[in-house]
């Protein structure tokens, strides 16, 4: 048999880990790794944290999972706590980030649905959007690499360019339901949104009764310097997804929303076997009770400050290879002038783990409670890793 006993849909590296403490990743045969990936954007506490992991062993010990048919005192404590620091008035839990889109998607057009406005199903979407892998978040895509195979996608998507008000506007039809955005495109590049176009997309919901959903899976829950990134633009959706780091590496996604947007999420109109399951309860309110306060995001926003300055000063002494820096908190974007994931490759082999993302650019993730030396120790890495590679021959 040539395939392998897992699905090969991931370009798996070398590198194995079999334990994570703090900022750091341990591989089979002790290898080191710094880990400025976090599972991609996930592990915001580190590895082992003791508050996340202890919850998790406590809760483990006296309740894992019941069904959703019974009474929720640990997920209605999780919602109440989420909808006393957000916009939103409830809360549906998943499994991951992409369960959380889909439910924001499903309460769009419920929303209508209940409304007698069942033509207004389409959601205008982004280019270089990225929102997961079921059929309903490809088909909010027309990136070839996650929908080649996969027809007949799914209608009721319209994708025209990012941070373009003027394009979003002109895809406007009777049909339009809304708009499914990242404030911060990830996958695509960390490529934070403009307020004005954030602040635009609020305007024509507004002007259309139309529903404007962040899909927040990536940049949200403190990654961003604040809480949520639309609190940093402040721009409020009707709904959002959230999940990543939420569970602080345990699976765990929510969908927010207000009263009004939920209008049509009655009984029997959605469902999880798992999603808000006690255990995952128990993780995300750990992860809660360090990040949700305003010394937390304000650490967050001074390490950024830090970091990026690092980086804006190191970069133009390998002006052969770096371009620019961008990203809002601590999700930065180094961009490069050749293809991101040779150097990220190289990176590995030098012990730093990144991720790639579009437009030649790599993700900068790391833990949000990462202190100055993790710094230090990671731009010395990449300086001196930069110094030493050598760039590809463009094919
Ligand atoms: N939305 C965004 C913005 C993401 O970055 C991701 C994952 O990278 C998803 C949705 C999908 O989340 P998951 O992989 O947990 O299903």
């Amino acid at each position: 048999m040539a395939i392998t006993p897992l699905m090969p849909v991931y370009p798996r590296s070398e590198v194995r880990p079999v334990r994570g403490e703090g900022a750091y990743l341990y591989g089979e045969n002790g290898e080191k790794y710094l880990d400025f990936a976090s599972g991609i954007a996930v592990n915001i506490l580190g590895h082992g944290h003791p508050h996340v992991t202890k919850a998790i062993q406590d809760q483990a010990a006296t309740l894992v999972h019941v069904s959703n048919l019974y009474g929720s005192p640990q997920g209605e404590a999780f919602a109440k706590r989420l909808t006393e620091l957000t916009f939103a008035d409830t809360v549906f839990f998943t499994n991951s980030g992409v369960e959380a889109v889909e439910c924001a998607i499903k309460t769009a057009r419920r929303y209508h649905h209940v409304h007698d406005q069942r033509h207004k199903h389409t959601l205008i979407t982004f280019k270089q959007a990225f929102h997961g892998r079921t059929m309903a978040t490809i088909s909010a895509t027309d990136q070839p690499k996650m929908i080649d195979g996969f027809s007949p996608l799914l209608p009721g998507f319209k994708v025209v360019e990012f941070d373009n008000l003027k394009a979003a506007r002109a895809a406007m039809d009777e049909n339009t339901a809304g708009f499914l955005v990242e404030p911060v495109q990830g996958e695509g590049g960390i490529r934070p949104a403009s307020r004005e176009f954030l602040q635009g997309l609020r305007d024509l919901c507004d002007e259309h009764d139309l529903m404007l959903i962040f899909d927040e899976v990536q940049c949200g829950v403190a990654r961003s310097g604040q809480l949520y990134a639309y609190q940093h633009y402040g721009v409020t959706p009707d709904i959002m997804a959230s999940a990543k780091g939420i569970g602080g590496g345990f699976p765990l996604g929510a969908c927010l929303a207000t009263e009004k947007a939920a209008a049509g999420m009655v009984i029997g109109t959605h469902g999880s076997t798992y999603g808000g399951n006690p255990l995952a309860m128990a993780a995300g309110q750990a992860v809660f009770d360090v990040v949700a306060n305003d010394e937390f995001l304000a650490q967050v926003r001074a390490t950024s400050d830090r970091l990026r300055a690092a980086l804006e000063q190191m970069i133009p002494n390998h002006d052969h290879l770096f371009d620019s820096v961008r990203g809002l908190g601590l999700m930065l974007g180094v961009r490069l002038k050749s293809d991101s994931r040779a150097f990220v490759s190289y990176l590995r082999t030098r012990g730093i783990l990144t991720v790639a993302a579009g437009d030649n650019v790599v993700r900068v993730l790391p833990p949000l409670n990462i202190e100055e030396h993790h710094i230090r120790e990671f731009i010395d890495g990449l300086s001196a890793a930069a110094a030493d590679y050598e760039v590809p021959e463009a094919a």
